[in-house]
């Protein structure tokens, strides 16, 4: 069972206090207080854990400062949506908001290589205007002969400039719990230029240990990306467990599966699981079209494999796009073959520019026709 109180209402004042007295009487039931802080509310939670068949909903719902009770199905306890009784919440990191509404792109390169590289593909952002970014310190290889990432030494000059050129947010990958606080150490030295949202990856999705690692901290939210093997349920169990560490700022990110049914793409794209993930939780949808296709082939309208898979998941609403970009991709340490170019970046935005606004006109005839419904 969730309590919800009304927003903005102070955990430690005195309309929490009531409740937790009243709860009190129920011995057997543990309470824990869940502070969502949205784009732009703070709403305070109250879970009951345990049997709480026998705790009347009625007598809570009156009470002074509780908006709502509601139960709650044990699956996906923290971040699921119980059949459409609670709303999405959101969260905002470094000013920037991350809920089922918005859209962000994340540009970048798949590991960080050179300054000069880096800072192109900053600069070529800061020109057409998006303030987030997508950069690998840290690289799960599968040969261990392959470029591991520069690790921690680059972040000291990824994150200056990051901040030269108004880069407001970073999804960077981290492997295990000490590059939490290699990053959070590096970004505080730089003076906080930038933030970083955690990247957990596809071959992480099951690390449970590394999942309680970036759920038991808040500085960072965390972009959690489905196993390329995992069935849904077992993705967002993955992100409920960064929940019930304490950390809900969390973005969902599909990036395909694997089989070979997927072929001639490198995994088959799973974008048609965006509406349910918005439908099952209330977190925010990501896309990775790069990873899904992992080719640079054209079709025969001259749009790019990637380019249409992008638009499957952006037309079904997604709220955030991962995506590789280098400037010489001959280059490129890791992934070079999948990144689309500079010269590819207006046209890559402009396409992406028409798919959401498709969207948002699908979303609005949506909305009409079910108050035609509702209001015949
Ligand atoms: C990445 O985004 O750099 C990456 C390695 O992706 P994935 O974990 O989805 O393979
Ligand atoms: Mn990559």
């Amino acid at each position: 069972m969730i309590i919800i109180m009304k927003p903005d209402i102070d955990p430690s004042g005195p309309e929490i206090t009531k409740v937790l007295e009243y709860l009190a009487q129920f011995p057997e039931i543990k309470t824990r207080l869940s502070g969502v802080r949205g784009a732009s509310r703070v709403v305070t939670e109250i879970y009951l854990i345990g049997p709480t068949h026998h705790v009347p909903t009625e007598t809570i719902e009156h009470m002074p400062g509780v908006e709502r009770v509601v139960r709650v199905s044990s699956k996906y306890r923290l971040i699921g949506r119980h059949g459409g009784q609670l709303d999405q919440i959101g969260f905002e990191h470094n000013g920037v908001a991350f809920d089922q509404d918005c859209f962000h792109t994340f540009i970048g390169p798949c590991a960080v290589d050179t300054p000069e590289h880096v800072e192109t593909i900053f600069k070529n952002l800061q020109r057409v205007g998006i303030v987030t970014a997508r950069m690998g310190a840290y690289k799960p290889r599968t040969s261990p002969y392959d470029f591991q990432g520069h690790g921690k030494a680059c972040l000291p000059w990824v994150f200056e400039l990051a901040g030269k050129y108004g880069i407001k947010v970073i999804a960077m990958e981290v492997l295990k719990e000490d590059h939490i606080g290699e990053i959070s150490s590096a970004l505080h030295d730089a003076g906080k230029p930038t933030g970083v949202m955690l990247q957990v990856g596809t071959r992480n999705a099951q690390n449970f240990e590394l999942l309680k690692a970036v759920g038991s901290q808040q500085e960072f939210p965390v972009l959690y990306k489905r196993g390329m093997g995992l069935s849904l349920e077992e993705a967002l169990n993955a992100c409920e467990y960064i929940a019930s560490e304490g950390n809900r700022n969390i973005v969902f990110c599909l990036r395909g599966v694997k089989t070979r049914l997927g072929d001639p793409h490198r995994n088959l794209v799973d974008f048609s699981h965006v509406p349910v993930v918005k439908r099952l939780t209330r977190l925010p949808v990501c896309i990775d079209p790069t990873h899904s296709v992992g080719t640079k082939d054209r079709a025969t309208d001259g749009i790019l494999d990637i380019f249409h898979a992008a638009a499957q998941g952006v037309i079904a609403g997604a709220n955030m796009i991962l995506i590789e970009f280098h400037p010489r991709p001959e280059l490129a340490l890791c992934d070079g073959p999948q990144a689309l170019t500079m010269k590819e970046l207006d046209h890559f935005v402009a396409d992406v520019g028409i798919t959401r606004k498709a969207y948002e006109e699908r979303k609005a005839l949506a909305a009409r026709e079910i108050f035609k419904e509702w209001h015949p």
